[in-house]
C-alpha cells in the first residue's frame, strides 16, 4: 500500500467523521488481502466496522445519560422464579414497540420480585435501540422538581424528563407525597401523556394510590392519564432478595451445626 495514498485515505476518514477507518486502515486492507476479498465486501468489512463502533458509542453514551443503577438485562432474569408472570409478554414489551406506541407499563408487586430489574432491562434494551432514557427514583424526582419550583426553574429542571423517549420512576409508594408533590408528579405525567412512554414500578395496588399522593381526585387524574395506554404487570411472587435465606431457613441444620448441650 503506498503511504501517501494511505495518508490521503486516512486525511479523507478523518474529514468524513469515519475514525475506526483512519485508525485501522492498515489492519482493515490486510484483512481484506488475506481473506482475497473483493470490492464489494471489504466495503461492507469498512463500512460496518465503522456503524458498529458508532452504535456502540451511542449506546454507551445513552446509557451513562440514562443513570440506569444497574445494567441488568431480561435475559438475566430467571423467569422460573417468578412462574406466573409471562415472559412472552415481557419479551414482547422488549421489543420496544410500547415506546413507537407512546404507552407506558405498570410493574407492581412486592419488595424483591424483581421490579427495577425488569424496568432496568427495559431501559437497557431501549438506550441499545437509540432512544433517551432517563431512570429515577420517585422521591428523586419530586425532590429535584420541588427544589427547581422554589427556585422558579421548574421548566428548565423538568426537561431531562420530558425529554426522554422513556422515563423509569421507580418505588413509587414507598413514601407518600403531599399535594405539592403528588402535584408536580400529575404536571409531569400530564405533559408526557400520549408524547412519551413512562414505566412506573409500585409496592402499592392502584387502589392505594389516593393515600400515596394524599389525594384521591389528584390520584385518579393521574392514573387516568397514565393507564390510558398501559400495560400493567402485576408479580405476585417470592422475593428474589429473600430466596437463599429462606432456603437455609428450611434446611434442618446438620450434626455440626447443632447447638452444644
Ligand atoms: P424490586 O424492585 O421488585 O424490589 P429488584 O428488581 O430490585 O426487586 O430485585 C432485587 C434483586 O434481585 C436484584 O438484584 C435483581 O436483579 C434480583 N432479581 C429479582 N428477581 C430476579 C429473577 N427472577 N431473576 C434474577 N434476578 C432477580
Ligand atoms: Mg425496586
Amino acid at each position: 500500500m503506498s503511504e501517501l495514498t494511505a495518508t490521503r485515505v486516512r486525511d479523507a476518514a478523518t474529514k468524513l467523521g469515519l475514525p475506526h477507518l483512519a485508525d485501522n486502515l492498515t489492519d482493515l486492507v490486510t484483512r481484506a488481502d488475506t481473506k482475497q476479498m473483493g470490492y464489494l465486501d471489504f466495503l461492507d468489512l469498512v463500512t460496518g466496522e465503522e456503524a458498529g463502533v458508532k452504535d456502540d458509542r451511542r449506546f454507551r453514551n445513552q446509557l451513562r445519560l440514562a443513570r440506569l443503577p444497574h445494567q441488568k438485562t431480561v435475559d438475566e432474569f430467571d423467569f422460573t422464579f417468578q412462574p406466573d408472570l409471562d415472559v412472552r409478554k415481557i419479551r414482547d414489551l422488549a421489543t420496544l414497540e410500547f415506546i413507537e406506541h407512546q404507552s407506558n407499563i405498570a410493574l407492581l408487586g412486592p419488595p424483591g420480585t424483581g421490579k427495577t430489574h425488569l424496568a432496568v432491562s427495559l431501559g437497557v434494551a431501549a438506550c441499545q435501540a437509540g432512544y433517551c432514557v432517563y431512570f429515577t427514583s420517585l422521591d428523586h424526582l419530586v425532590t429535584k422538581l420541588r427544589a427547581a419550583d422554589a427556585a422558579g426553574r421548574l421548566d428548565n429542571q423538568m426537561r431531562p424528563f420530558l425529554r426522554s423517549a422513556l422515563l423509569i420512576i421507580d418505588e413509587v409508594g414507598y413514601r407518600p407525597l403531599d399535594r405539592v408533590d403528588a402535584n408536580l408528579v400529575f404536571h409531569l405525567i400530564s405533559r408526557r401523556y400520549e408524547k412519551s412512554s413512562t414505566i412506573i414500578t409500585s409496592n402499592k395496588a392502584f387502589t392505594e394510590w389516593g393515600t400515596i399522593f394524599t389525594d384521591e381526585v389528584l390520584a385518579t387524574a393521574i392514573l387516568d392519564r397514565f393507564l390510558h395506554h398501559c400495560d400493567v404487570i402485576t408479580i405476585n411472587g417470592p422475593s428474589w432478595r429473600l430466596k437463599d435465606r429462606l432456603a437455609n431457613l428450611e434446611q434442618p441444620p446438620n450434626d455440626d451445626q447443632q447447638p452444644q448441650a
